[in-house]
């Protein structure tokens, strides 16, 4: 990978990020899968979960990304793990991080529905009465760094180079943003679910409650949560409710309340 390229593909990760809320925001408004109140709510919703999105830009991305990480510096280099001298061709690499990483992502994930620390962090993500193009970039800045420190601690293990986690975030996070979109998607799309956690299999873990809010934790692959045992085949484009029923009212749902939940929820005793 030359620096002419990894400028390209920077360009490419914040065009398709940028383009892609855009896109189904204009999609979900023409065709929303479950309409909102009203446009005020709607546009309100957007605008707090875009708040959260500059939090995680600001302390995940670069003071613990950029800063403290240093995965801007490292981004050429070629780690020396447990691969390198296998001197594996580039497919072979960028098909283990992918695979590797989404398996760490489906473990983490689980882990967030398990252990209390860090499920108070991820109840952020769930906590969203509305789930849309917008959820997909609601997650609490903690979440994000753990998840980055965790990821760089794999490439750096395995020794494989830096610029292919930006190739597979530039993936994920179109994965993402189309997975929580309000929207009715074509068959075609949904048929995928066989290899892919498509919009409908993801929507059912946005569900208040057992089973489904532990099933489906696969970020990518949905293979992981069949092989598992966690999978649940979505019987309806959406479940019948979103959210956490403890956190849905208004002091949940603003900027500080979402970003405070972690120590605010503590003390609620009990499932969220
Ligand atoms: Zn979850
Ligand atoms: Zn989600």
């Amino acid at each position: 990978m030359t620096q002419a390229g990894l400028s390209l593909l920077t360009s490419i990760y914040l065009g398709l990020f940028a383009g892609g809320l855009l896109f189904f925001w204009l999609w979900e408004d023409g065709a929303p899968l479950r309409p909102f109140p009203d446009a005020r709510t709607r546009r309100l919703h957007a605008l707090r979960n875009m708040g959260v999105l500059v939090s995680v830009i600001v302390f995940a991305d670069v003071v613990v990304g950029t800063w403290i990480l240093g995965v801007g510096y490292r981004l050429l280099d070629t780690p020396t793990g447990l691969l390198a001298p296998l001197a594996l061709p580039v497919t072979a690499q960028i098909a283990i991080a992918f695979l590797v990483t989404d398996l760490f992502e489906y473990w983490l994930h689980r882990l967030a529905h398990t252990w209390r620390p860090l499920w108070l962090i991820h109840a952020v993500h769930h906590s969203d009465p509305h789930v849309d193009v917008t959820t997909g970039a609601r997650n609490h800045p903690l979440e994000t760094a753990i998840a980055i420190t965790g990821r760089v601690g794999i490439y750096l293990a395995l020794g494989l180079p830096l610029w292919i986690e930006l190739v597979r975030v530039i993936v994920v996070n179109s994965a993402f943003l189309a997975q929580h979109a309000n929207v009715a998607f074509p068959r075609a799309i949904e048929a995928l679910r066989t290899v892919l956690v498509t919009p409908a299999v993801h929507r059912q873990h946005h569900s208040p409650v057992p089973p489904l809010i532990d099933r489906n934790f696969g970020q990518m692959f949905s293979f992981w949560d069949r092989m598992f045992g966690t999978y649940a085949e979505p019987g309806a484009p959406a479940p019948p409710e979103y959210g956490l029923r403890k956190l849905a009212g208004e002091r949940w749902q603003t900027l500080s309340g979402i970003l405070l939940t972690p120590l605010r929820a503590r003390s609620i005793p009990g499932p969220l």
